[in-house]
C-alpha cells in the first residue's frame, strides 16, 4: 500500500494554516526533536539503479561514473527555533548539492515529515539530469527540512525557514546555489528566505541578490508562468505524446495524485483542452466521478477546506480503487515511490505522465512494461518547474519582466524539443523513455567532463 498522497509544491500562502503550534512540542521538554521517520524502500537506491540502466547506452569516462554516484556536498544543519508557545524545537535541515559541472547548483527545497538523506539526494541527482536534459544551465541540488506543515503556524514556518536560510549561509548564492520551491514550500518561503539572505549581505548590493531563490511571488521578482509552470510542462509533454500518436486529449480521461500546486494546475490545464478528470486523490482520501471533476470548483474547494474529502461534485473511494480506475492517462503529482508492483498490476491506464519526482518503484516499472504502459518520466514530464525558474533567474538578472505569452512560448520550445530527443534515443535504442532521458543528460554531461578535465 502506497502512502497517502503530500502533494508535489505546496498550496499558495492563505492556505497555511494557522494551527496552535502546541501539536509540535513534546511533552515536559523544551528542546524537541522530529522523530527519525521509519525507512521504506531506499528511493536513492532506486535512482542508482536506473542511472546503471542509462549509463548501459550511453557512452561514459568511468571517472564521470564515479563522480556522478555520489553528490559533491551533503550539508546538513541542525537549527532551534522557538514555537508560538515558547519551547524551541530543534529542525534538521539538508542541502544536497549533486553536481554543478553544468552551471550553479538548482533545485527545490521540501517540507515534508519523512524527509530523509537519501530521498534528498536522489532528488538532488535528477536535478541534474533534468536540467541536462532540458539544456537549463544548471547543475542539480535539493534541501529539505523535516517537519510537518500542517502543524505549524504562518509565524513559525517563518522562522524556520529564516533561520535555515541563515544557517546555510555561503553555501547558497545567486551564482553558486538557487533554491526554489518544492512539495511543502511555496511562494511566501521564497520570499522569506531572499529578504533573509539580502540582509546577510552589504547594504549596496542587496538587490543584485534577489535571484538567490526563484519561485518567489510575482510581487517579489518572481516570474509570470512560474506558478503553474511544472503543470504547464506536465500538458505541453502529454500533447507532445498525443500528437506522436495521433491520440486525441479532447474526451480522453484521467487521473491525477496529489492535488498542490503542480496537481491541480496540471488538471486545470488539461482539462481547458477538453480531457476529463475522472479520479483524485490526496492526502484527505479519494474521489470519483466518471462525468468529470471540475478542476477549478475543486480547487476553491480545497482552499477553504485543506484537501478533497467531503467534495460533493464526486463520490468518496478507496485507494485501491483510485488506482485501478478507468482512464487513459494516470498522472502521479505527489511523492516517490506511490506505484507499486501491485498497483502497477492494477492499473488501466494506458499511459503514466509522471508530475512527481521518482513516483514509480522499479519493480513497478518493470510491471508496466510487460503490460504495455508507457511512462513520461519526472525528469522529462515535471521540468517545467526549473525551466520558468531558469527564466526567472535571467528575468532577476537583466531586471527585466516577461510576459506570460513570452515565458509559456519559451516554456513550450524547450519541453518539446527535450521531448523529441528523449523519444528519438528510445526509438533508436530500442530503451525505455526514463532510460533514454537519463541518457540524453548523461551524455551532455559527460561531454563536458571530457572537454573540461577534473582539476588538479
Ligand atoms: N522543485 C521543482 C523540481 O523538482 C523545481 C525546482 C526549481 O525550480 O529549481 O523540479
Amino acid at each position: 500500500m502506497s502512502k497517502k498522497a503530500e502533494t508535489a509544491e505546496a498550496v499558495s500562502p492563505s492556505k497555511m494554516k494557522a494551527a496552535p503550534g502546541s501539536a509540535v512540542s513534546v511533552a515536559n521538554a523544551d528542546l524537541a526533536r522530529a522523530a527519525e521517520p521509519a525507512p521504506v524502500e531506499n528511493f536513492f537506491e532506486v535512482h542508482l539503479t536506473q542511472l546503471a540502466r542509462a549509463m548501459e547506452h550511453a557512452p561514459m569516462q568511468k571517472h564521470v561514473r564515479l563522480i556522478l554516484s555520489e553528490p559533491k556536498n551533503e550539508i546538513i544543519v541542525n537549527f532551534p527555533v522557538k514555537m508560538d508557545d515558547g519551547n524551541f524545537k530543534l529542525f534538521t535541515g539538508y542541502r544536497i548539492q549533486h553536481n554543478n559541472i553544468m552551471g550553479p547548483y538548482k533545485g527545490g527545497l521540501r517540507y515534508h515529515h519523512e524527509v530523509t538523506l537519501d530521498e534528498v539526494k536522489a532528488l538532488a541527482a535528477l536535478m541534474t539530469y533534468k536540467c541536462a536534459l532540458l539544456e537549463v544551465p544548471f547543475g542539480g541540488a535539493k534541501g529539505g527540512i523535516r517537519l510537518h506543515t500542517r502543524e505549524h503556524s504562518t509565524s513559525e514556518l517563518e522562522r524556520i525557514t529564516r533561520r535555515f536560510t541563515h544557517d546555510l549561509g555561503n553555501n547558497i548564492g545567486p551564482e553558486y546555489d538557487i533554491p526554489a520551491p518544492d512539495m511543502g514550500t511555496n511562494s511566501q518561503m521564497m520570499v522569506w528566505m531572499m529578504d533573509t539572505y539580502m540582509n546577510m549581505h552589504n547594504l549596496s548590493d542587496k538587490n543584485a541578490q534577489r535571484r538567490i531563490v526563484t519561485g518567489k511571488s510575482l510581487t517579489s521578482g518572481g516570474s509570470r508562468g512560474r506558478e503553474k509552470a511544472t503543470g504547464q510542462g506536465v500538458v505541453y509533454c502529454i500533447q507532445e505524446w498525443a500528437d506522436e500518436r495521433g491520440f486525441r486529449l479532447d474526451g480522453c480521461s484521467y487521473t491525477v495524485q496529489g492535488f498542490g500546486n503542480v496537481g491541480s494546475h496540471t488538471a486545470q490545464i488539461l482539462s481547458r483542452l477538453g480531457a476529463v478528470l475522472v479520479a483524485v486523490q490526496d492526502h484527505t482520501g479519494s474521489l470519483y466521478n466518471p462525468e468529470g471533476i471540475y478542476p477549478r470548483k475543486l480547487i476553491d474547494y480545497v482552499q477553504t477546506h485543506g484537501g478533497i474529502a467531503g467534495y460533493a461534485g464526486a463520490q468518496a473511494i478507496s485507494d485501491e480503487e483510485f488506482w485501478a480506475a478507468d482512464c487513459d492517462i494516470c498522472i502521479p503529482a505527489a511523492l516517490e515511490l506511490q506505484i507499486t508492483a501491485e498497483i502497477a498490476r492494477n492499473l488501466k491506464c494506458r499511459m503514466i505522465a509522471e508530475a512527481a519526482n521518482g513516483p514509480t518503484t522499479l519493480e513497478a516499472e518493470a510491471v508496466l512494461r510487460e503490460r504495455n504502459i508507457e511512462v513520461l518520466p519526472d525528469i522529462m514530464a515535471n521540468a517545467g518547474g526549473v525551466v520558468v525558474s531558469y527564466f526567472e533567474w535571467i528575468q532577476n538578472k537583466r531586471s527585466e519582466s516577461w510576459q506570460l505569452q513570452e515565458v509559456d512560448s519559451r516554456l513550450h520550445f524547450m519541453m518539446k524539443r527535450a521531448y523529441h530527443e528523449m523519444r528519438a534515443f528510445a526509438r533508436e535504442r530500442g530503451v525505455d523513455n526514463r532510460t533514454a532521458a537519463l541518457a540524453v543528460a548523461l551524455e551532455r554531461i559527460n561531454t563536458v567532463y571530457i572537454e573540461r578535465g577534473v582539476f588538479p
